[in-house]
């Protein structure tokens, strides 16, 4: 019979050393998975795609599976900022606002067409993709996406969390691209 107990699964530990006592890594892959099961998001939800986010927060879909069930209305205590749902020009400098608050590192996941890019709204008062006044890391497609393509999103994030050398943040080319935003 399967029970709560064998169902549970431990997440795999990094490669190294190991013998009677001890068990030696590299720092970077310690960082790396503790990070990546505790990411904290930031829900910027303003239309429809914010409806499939709270499924995806729900029992049934359950992003609490992920570590990531503690979301963050302060941009002060969150590391992953969600945009999901049409960004109006007028909303652009509140977002980027936001993302300028999120303390490093921080990983941007843009959910649905619209916040992509523009989606079905080729007009003058939407921005045409969240990117053009933030750096994204990951897309997710659909309008709107199912709430196993958000997870499959945040899944993708995870990997980059996983894997984001220490130094990345501290690069000639991360600070290239903040500046490309106008960002410092
Ligand atoms: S992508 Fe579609 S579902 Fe998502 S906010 Fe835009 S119109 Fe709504």
């Amino acid at each position: 019979m399967e029970t709560l107990a064998n169902t549970i699964s431990v997440g795999e530990k990094p490669e190294g050393y190991e013998g009677a006592g001890f068990f030696a890594t590299r720092l970077d892959k310690v960082v790396g998975l503790a990070r990546k099961n505790s990411i904290w998001p930031l829900p910027f939800a303003t239309s429809c795609c914010g409806i499939e986010f709270m499924a995806t927060m729900g029992a049934h879909y359950d992003l609490a599976r992920f570590g990531s069930e503690r979301l963050s209305f302060s941009p002060r205590q969150a590391d992953l900022l969600m945009v999901m749902g049409t960004i109006a020009k007028k909303m652009g400098p509140v977002l980027k606002q936001v993302y300028e608050q999120m303390a490093e590192p921080r990983w941007v996941l843009s959910v649905g067409a619209c916040a992509s890019s523009g989606g079905i709204f080729d007009t003058y008062s939407v921005l045409q993709g969240i990117d053009r006044i933030i750096p994204v890391d990951v897309y997710v497609p659909g309008c709107p996406p199912r709430p196993e393509q958000i997870i499959d999103g945040v899944m993708k994030i995870q990997h980059l969390v996983e894997t984001e050398s220490l130094r990345r943040r501290d690069s000639a080319e991360y600070k290239a691209l903040l500046n490309k935003y106008g960002i410092e």
